[in-house]
C-alpha cells in the first residue's frame, strides 16, 4: 500500500485525494516512511521536517474536506535547501549558514504553502549551488539511486534523487548552469529551467542573479506543469520578475507536434561525448522524427565559449553576492581581536573549497586592470551567445541536445579536477547564459543508467517545451522506470509492510 503510494505522481495523488480515496496524511505518512528507510543510503534531505509535514497535511485534509483544495494540496514536496523558510533551517549545504533559520519564506516557498502542499524536508546539494556532483555539500554526499556508487548529479542532487526514489514526487531546485536539467537527466526524472524573469528568485540564496532561476522536479511532464504553474509569476520582491500573464501549463500540454521543427545544433559534438549517450539521443530525436516533427540543423557558432564565458560571469557574480557571509549578519560568526581577523577566521572556516575558488576567480576577474579584459569580455560574448538563439529561433521551435555528454559519473572520479567537472554542463549552461527555459526528459539508458534529452525554447515559451516534452513521454516509456531500491527496503530496519 506505501509502495505504492510513493509511486503515485502528483497529478494521480490529486485524483485520488479530492476523490478521497486516500488522506494527505497517509500519502504523508507512506512518504515519510520510505524517507526513514532509504535516507540511510541516499542522504538525499539535510533536514527532513517529518512534524511540520504532518501538520500541513491535517490542514490540506480539511481544506479538502471543506472542497477548498488547489492543484497541490496535500502534496508532498522537496525543497533545495538554498531555498528560505521559516520552520527549517536554511543551510546552502555550507558550514557558514549551518542552522541558519531564516525569518521568511522564499515567494517560491509561500505560494506552495497558501497552496497547501507539504513540505518533507530540505534536500542537498553542492555548497552555495556550486559544482556538479552534489559532491561539494559540507555535510555528505548524496547518492544516486540508481547506482549508490555514483553521483547524483548537481548542484540540485538531492531533490533529483529524492524524486527518482519516491521520497516526494515533487520537488524544487534552482539552475545556475544546468543544476537542475543536469541532475534531473542524472537521475532519470523530469527537471526545467523556466526562463529567467519567470519565477521569483526572493528568497534564493544568491549565486549568480543574472542567471539563477528556480524550477521543478517531478516523474512526469505533467507534474513539471503543475509545480512551474504554482511557482511562476511576478512578485513585486524580486524586480526580475516579470509581469506576464502565467499560463495554465497543464492543460496546455495536448498539442500535435506534426510539422514542428526541432533544431539540432551542429556545434553540439563535443569532445568527451559518451557514444553510447550519443546514439541514445539519436533515437530520442528519432522518435520525435516519428511523431512528426522535422528536425533541422542549426547553428550556435558561439556556444563553444559558453563555459568559458560563464566561469567569468557566475564567480564574479558570487564573489559579490557572497560579500554578504561576513560573520556579522547571518551564521557562522568567529570572534577575533579585529574585525579583519574576524572576516578572515569566518570565512576561512565557513566556506569550503570550491565556494573559496569561485571568489578567486570572480574577485581576480572584477578586479581593476582585469575587469575589460575578462568581465566585460565576457558580457559581450554572452550577448553573441544570445544572438545565436535568437537567429536559431527564427527557423525553429525549440532546439534539441542531450542534456549532459555522460551518464552519472562515479562518486570521488571527478572531485580533483575542476575543468572535467564543469564540462558535465556544457549543454546545459548556454540557455542560462541566454536567460532561455530548458527542460530535461528521461529519453533510454546507457550503461544502465539514465540518459536525458534537453529541448531548449524561445523565451517564455514553457508551453512549447512542455508540448514536445508530453509528446515524447506519451510515446516511450521511460519515465516509468524505477531505481532498483527493493533490496535497500527490505533489509530496513523497520521493514514489514511495504510490499
Ligand atoms: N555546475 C555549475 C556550477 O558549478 C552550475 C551550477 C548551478 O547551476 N547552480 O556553477
Amino acid at each position: 500500500m506505501t509502495a505504492e503510494l510513493t509511486n503515485l505522481t502528483a497529478s494521480e495523488a490529486r485524483r485520488r485525494l479530492d476523490r478521497r480515496e486516500v488522506s494527505a496524511l497517509e500519502l504523508t505518512e507512506a512518504h515519510l516512511t520510505r524517507i526513514e528507510r532509504l535516507e540511510p543510503h541516499l542522504h538525499a534531505f539535510i533536514t527532513v521536517t517529518a512534524e511540520g509535514a504532518r501538520a500541513q497535511a491535517r490542514e490540506a485534509d480539511r481544506r479538502i474536506a471543506a472542497g477548498e483544495s488547489a492543484a497541490l494540496t496535500g502534496i508532498p514536496v522537496a525543497l533545495k535547501d538554498i531555498l528560505c523558510t521559516v520552520d527549517a533551517p536554511t543551510t546552502a549545504a555550507s558550514n557558514i549558514l549551518r542552522g541558519y533559520q531564516s525569518p521568511y519564506d522564499a515567494t517560491v516557498v509561500r505560494r506552495l504553502r497558501e497552496q497547501g502542499a507539504v513540505f518533507v524536508g530540505k534536500t542537498n546539494t553542492d555548497e552555495f549551488a556550486m559544482g556538479s556532483s552534489t559532491e561539494n555539500s559540507a555535510f555528505f554526499v548524496t547518492r544516486n539511486p540508481w547506482d549508490l556508487s555514483r553521483v547524483p548529479g548537481g548542484s540540485s542532487g538531492g531533490s533529483a534523487a529524492a524524486v527518482a526514489a519516491g521520497e516526494a514526487p515533487l520537488a524544487l531546485g534552482s539552475d545556475t548552469g544546468g543544476s537542475i536539467r543536469q541532475p534531473a537527466g542524472f537521475c532519470g526524472v523530469v527537471g526545467l529551467k523556466p526562463t529567467y524573469g519567470r519565477v521569483s528568485r526572493y528568497g534564493l540564496l544568491a549565486f549568480a542573479s543574472s542567471l539563477d532561476q528556480i524550477g521543478p522536479f517531478a516523474r512526469s511532464v505533467t507534474d513539471v506543469a503543475l509545480l512551474l504553474a504554482a511557482i511562476s509569476g511576478h512578485d513585486p520582491c524580486d524586480a526580475t520578475s516579470v509581469a506576464l500573464p502565467v499560463p495554465d501549463y497543464a492543460a496546455a500540454l495536448e498539442r500535435d507536434i506534426r510539422g514542428m521543427r526541432i533544431g539540432i545544433p551542429r556545434e553540439y559534438q563535443v569532445e568527451g561525448m559518451d557514444p553510447e549517450v550519443a546514439r541514445t539521443v539519436r533515437d530520442a530525436l528519432a522518435e520525435l522524427e516519428r511523431l512528426g516533427a522535422e528536425l533541422v540543423e542549426v547553428s550556435l557558432p558561439h556556444t563553444t565559449y559558453a563555459l568559458a564565458t560563464y566561469y567569468i560571469i557566475a564567480p564574479a557574480e558570487a564573489s559579490a553576492n557572497l560579500a554578504r557571509y561576513d560573520g556579522v549578519k547571518y551564521g557562522l560568526s568567529i570572534q577575533e581581536e579585529t574585525l579583519l581577523d574576524a572576516y578572515l577566521q569566518t570565512r576561512g572556516q565557513g566556506f569550503g573549497p570550491e565556494v573559496k575558488r569561485r571568489i578567486m576567480l570572480g574577485t581576480y576577474a572584477l578586479s581593476s586592470g582585469y575587469y575589460d579584459a575578462y568581465y566585460v569580455k565576457a558580457q559581450k560574448v554572452r550577448t553573441l551567445i544570445k544572438r545565436d538563439f535568437d537567429q536559431a529561433f527564427e527557423q525553429v521551435d525549440v532546439i534539441a541536445s542531450p542534456t549532459s555528454p555522460t551518464v552519472a559519473f562515479g562518486i570521488g572520479e571527478r572531485v580533483d579536477d575542476p575543468i572535467q567537472m564543469y564540462l558535465a554542463d556544457i549543454f546545459t549552461i548556454p540557455a542560462n547564459m541566454a536567460g532561455l527555459p530548458g527542460i530535461a526528459v528521461p529519453c533510454g539508458f546507457a550503461h544502465g543508467l539514465p540518459v536525458s534529452l534537453q529541448l531548449v525554447g524561445r523565451a517564455f515559451d514553457e508551453v512549447t517545451l512542455l508540448q514536445v516534452a508530453y509528446a515524447y513521454e506519451q510515446a516511450t516509456a521511460w519515465h516509468t522506470q524505477r531505481p532498483p531500491l527493493d533490496a535497500l527496503l527490505a533489509d530496513a530496519p523497520s521493514g514489514g509492510d511495504e510490499g
